[in-house]
């Protein structure tokens, strides 16, 4: 494998969304204005005067009339105003009011009785009840009986038929082997007692994993219009609302829209959004806001049998930031990669975009094809649209390759993540490292068989061979860790020999070549001179000792010789590799130059390859 050094991230930073509505606002915004105007009367609001304002006016004759209580005194004066005072121990009022001729009405302390109390109590106070509840008050998960006020936490997955989707595998260009697997799912949708009549099982949930673009969100889509069922879809990003409690109760809601709708797909889009690791004990705010929806997630996921032919799909550009309980067996225990497209994939993902475009004679796709590497298929499907904006801007009638051409510098220019965008001479060396790492791989008898070898970057490896078995195996011999090795130093040697010269891509390998041998040593007892003892230290890092990794009763010297014996196995694997690679450097250079062409060769074709070439070569003994 070979590796960039620049540290980029993935993905973008999952967004809080703030979905209080403008209904539910304008609803509490009349509330609150209706109880204070019920409590306050409604027309306009009277001026609160001092006693003795109020009892100048009165001497001077401005009062007209008074509702006088126990507790104030409303009035109007002569010109109409309204006032209203807090009245004083003052017995000759009375006297005064009726020397001025007012209007007096008397009030009884609690005057309208039942509602005055209503109005003034109870309604302020459920009010406030409603609101606090409306926002703090939704967790806990639970049957509420106010769960229906104004409809929050409910699922605003938009049921879409499989039909409607209106997208097929067809539309999905450069996702094979991705689209192989996500048959079986499909043909199961489509005819699951078929399925169920063997007694198979289908798995419950299958995540989409891959670099941000390449058409997850897509394939989803198009799994549910291939097999015509329901799709529900919802981006994780939308459980996780402004209020606690709301994300559990729209999972619950989204699994028993799907489940009454059977057959069909649940897709929860970037689900890194709420299937982040949990925090554990003490986890407040926020993140117990998505920790309740990923655990109603679970359970959900727990509680159902998929032969009601419900799937469960999930797509992340971050599946190392996953929960590990979500990929656990019954959950998401079905991964698809989804990577960034190969030539040919890139052409196919061109032609399907360029479909509608009404294109010139001189457009020639396998030639963007060909200066795209590293784009996704979202960047070429903008590619192609750009290019049809700018010729129609230009008042053309088709799609010329000069549109192209500024199209492409355009996607350049403005996406970011093509920063690394490969020179050809870059290119050349990554192909030569794989071409290495994948020689050796097939030339090995120990070494597992080689899948592919591609430079297509995937994260933050600019290429990468893929050996078969993938799965983990539990017990291996020395030889096969030896093979191991050699294929590790591969990519390097390969280099070395090319180029007379080794770059910084080989750091990761030597990084695992120098683990692994090590391991030999001090783990597994593999070096003839130290001989079958344990010398590595149980813990990762032991401060006791004065070598790390080793245990603390290892002596300088035994120390010294682990070094030795590390770099003696590793020096040798170097050798080996060097030997085979020299032995058969026809096949290496033109293995190089297909990876540069096709950026994807399969181990069948490196088979190939080296029967063709080791026929017409006399062998190098
Ligand atoms: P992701 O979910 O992996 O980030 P999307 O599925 O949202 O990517 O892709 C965005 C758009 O890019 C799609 O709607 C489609 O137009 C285009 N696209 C991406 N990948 C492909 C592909 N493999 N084939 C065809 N179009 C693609
Ligand atoms: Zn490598
Ligand atoms: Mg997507």
């Amino acid at each position: 494998m070979i590796k960039t050094t620049g540290n980029e991230k993935e993905g973008q930073p999952a967004k809080r969304r703030f979905n209080l509505s403008i209904t539910s606002l304008i609803t509490i915004a009349l509330l609150v204005y209706v109880t204070y105007r019920l409590i306050t009367g409604f027309g306009p609001a009277p001026k609160t005067i001092p006693y003795s304002e109020f009892k100048n006016d009165l001497n001077a004759g401005q009062i007209s009339s008074v509702v006088i209580s126990d507790t104030s005194i409303n009035g109007s004066m002569r010109d109409g105003t309204a006032f209203t005072t807090v009245p004083v121990l003052d017995p000759g009022l009375t006297k005064t009011l009726e020397a001025q001729k007012v209007q007096i009405t008397g009030q009884l302390p609690s005057n309208g009785g039942i509602l005055g109390f209503l109005l003034t109590w109870i309604l302020p106070l459920a009010l406030m009840v409603g609101l606090w509840y409306f926002f703090f008050g939704r967790n806990r998960g639970g049957g509420n009986p106010m769960g229906n006020i104004f409809s929050f936490g409910k699922s605003k997955a938009r049921i879409i038929t499989g039909e409607q989707t209106g997208v097929t595998f067809k539309d999905v260009g450069g996702a094979g082997e991705a689209i192989t697997d996500l048959k079986e799912v499909t043909e199961f949708l489509k005819n699951p007692l078929h399925f169920q009549r063997l007694g198979g099982k289908m798995p419950k949930g299958v995540l989409l994993v891959g670099p941000p673009g390449t058409g997850k969100t897509l394939l989803a889509r198009a799994a549910a219009g291939e097999a015509g069922v329901q799709f529900f879809n919802l981006s994780g990003a939308e459980f996780v609302e402004m209020f606690v409690g709301v994300g559990a109760s729209r999972v619950r809601d989204l699994f028993n829209q799907a489940k009454k709708s059977a057959p069909s797909i649940i897709f929860i889009d970037e689900i890194d959004a709420i299937g982040g690791r949990r925090a554990g004990v003490g986890a407040m705010g926020a993140h117990e806001e998505r920790e309740q929806t990923l655990n109603q997630l679970l359970a959900e996921m727990d509680g159902f049998e998929t032969s009601r032919g419900v799937i469960v799909m999930a797509a992340t550009n971050r599946p190392e930031i996953l929960d590990p309980a979500l990929l656990r067996p019954g959950r998401f225990d079905r991964q698809i990669m989804v990577d960034l497209p190969d030539r040919q994939g890139r052409l196919e993902i061109i032609e399907i975009h360029a479909r509608q475009v009404i294109r010139a004679e001189n457009v020639n796709l396998e030639a963007i094809a060909q200066i795209t590497p590293g784009f996704s298929g979202a960047d070429l499907a903008t590619l192609v649209n750009e290019a049809a904006l700018l010729a129609s801007r230009n008042g053309k009638d088709v799609v010329e390759m000069s549109d192209f051409d500024a199209a492409f510098e355009r996607v350049v220019a403005g996406s970011e993540h093509r920063t690394r965008s490969i020179t050809t001479d870059e290119k050349r060396v990554i192909a030569v490292h794989e071409a290495g790492h994948a020689l050796i791989a097939s030339l090995m008898p120990n070494a597992d068989k080689v899948r592919k070898v591609t430079i297509v970057p995937r994260g933050r490896a600019m290429g990468y061979t893929m050996q078969l078995p993938t799965n983990d195996r539990y017990v291996l011999g020395e030889r096969e860790l030896a093979a191991r090795l050699t294929v590790l130093v591969g990519g390097r040697v390969a280099e070395d020999l090319e180029f007379g010269e080794v770059s910084t891509g080989a750091v990761d390998d030597l990084a695992h070549a120098t683990d692994l041998a090590r391991k030999m040593v001090t783990e597994f007892g593999m070096s003839p001179i130290l001989g079958p003892v344990r010398l590595a230290s149980d813990m990762q890092a032991n401060y006791l000792s004065q070598q790390l990794g080793l245990d603390a009763r290892v002596s300088q010297e035994t120390a010294t010789l682990v070094d030795t014996e590390t770099r003696r196995i590793i020096e040798e694997a170097v050798d080996e590799a060097r030997g085979h690679l020299e032995n058969h450097r026809a096949v290496l250079d033109q293995l190089a130059d297909m990876l540069c062409e096709h950026e994807t060769v399969d181990g069948a074709q490196i088979d190939a390859l080296l029967e063709k070439i080791e026929f017409q070569e006399p062998i190098a003994v």
